[in-house]
């Protein structure tokens, strides 16, 4: 009789604790990577965790993107899904890690089902290649597994503006987004989840579509580009990697418009032309963004969380769990 009510004390606490944790944080989103193609050991590749309804979705897989999710602690075989943004290769080296440890049958792995890929044009095939880069691994895994196993199958689809996919009360929609005058196939991302939303912005110059897709969305997770004038002046190539991306000014525009409850930088792009010439600070990207929006901004290094709930709130990682609370919103 005793052990009965102990029981359904302990039932009762476990829904409790779990209606709470959903009822205050519908959307989990942990910045993986905030870099750009530097090989940088503070700033991983471009990727971007979003955990809602107990999924894990994963949006590109930049350098460290399986360094960082072990991290957290979380098997690379928990991830449902991988969306790209498009197919530059810091957005993407990280894949054959995820993927491929992902499957190996250890505790950081133990994929059981297809690995799930959604990207712009050109998707499928690079994973159809990637399949036959890794055919040595991938026989030789499979011979030593020696039964059925699909955790290393890949189902991978191409997928542009007007798809949208969904899964126990997530909605993914892309949206195109304007990256360089030659590529037309680069995607922003919207995520929405128990009436809260989040817009990621992948690799774009100032885009209205990405503004018209985010109404009403409680986070703009953008990229953004800087440079000192001196750099822009003396290199052709700064200008045109500029060019490829959003600065600090613009990022504010699309902020001011957006009125966004918190906006946050990822996918931070410092440049030089010339040792002599350092990249400008961090900080000189918040003072330049003022400029054009007086709203909060946050700008986001590795293993930042944005929790969005009632309360939209920000933790920095320290390696006994997100704590140090940088804010509430
Ligand atoms: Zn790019």
């Amino acid at each position: 009789m005793k052990s009965k009510k102990g029981k359904g004390i302990f039932l009762l606490f476990f829904i409790v604790a779990v209606s709470c944790a959903n009822a205050q944080s519908p959307i989990k989103i942990t910045l993986l990577g905030t870099g750009a193609p530097v090989p940088s050991i503070e700033r991983f590749g471009p990727s971007i965790l979003v955990e809602a309804g107990g999924q894990k979705l994963l949006f590109d897989c930049g350098r460290g993107a399986a360094q960082r999710l072990w991290q957290l602690k979380i098997p690379l075989g928990q991830i449902d899904a991988l969306f790209l943004t498009h197919l530059h290769s810091d957005h993407i080296v990280g894949i054959p890690d995820v993927w491929l440890t992902g499957w190996i049958p250890a505790v950081y792995g133990r994929r059981v089902s297809p690995f799930q890929v959604f990207g712009p044009d050109g998707t499928r095939t690079m994973m159809a290649n990637l399949v036959e880069a890794f055919s040595w691994d991938i026989n030789t895994r499979s011979k030593e597994k020696n039964k059925a196993d699909s955790g290393v199958f890949v189902n991978a689809t191409d997928i542009k503006e007007g798809f949208i996919w969904e899964s126990k009360g997530i909605k993914v929609t892309p949206f195109t987004v304007r990256h360089s005058d030659i590529i037309d196939s680069a995607l922003g991302y919207r995520i929405d989840y128990g009436g809260h939303s989040v817009i990621l912005s992948g690799d774009t110059r100032y885009s209205e579509n990405l503004i018209k897709h985010a109404k009403g969305a409680d986070v703009v997770i953008h990229e953004v580009a800087a440079a000192q004038a001196d750099s822009v002046r003396n290199s052709p190539l700064v200008k045109q990697i500029l060019g490829f991306h959003t600065s600090p000014e613009d990022a504010g525009k699309v902020f001011a418009q957006i009125k966004p409850r918190l906006a946050v930088y990822s996918h931070i792009v410092l440049l030089t032309s010339d040792p002599s010439i350092p990249p400008p600070a961090i900080s000189e990207l918040a003072v330049r963004t003022q400029k054009t929006y007086g709203g909060p901004l946050q700008i986001g290094e590795d293993l930042l969380t944005i929790e969005i709930g009632d309360k939209v709130k920000v933790s920095r990682y320290t390696p006994t769990g997100n704590k140090g609370s940088e804010g509430i919103r």
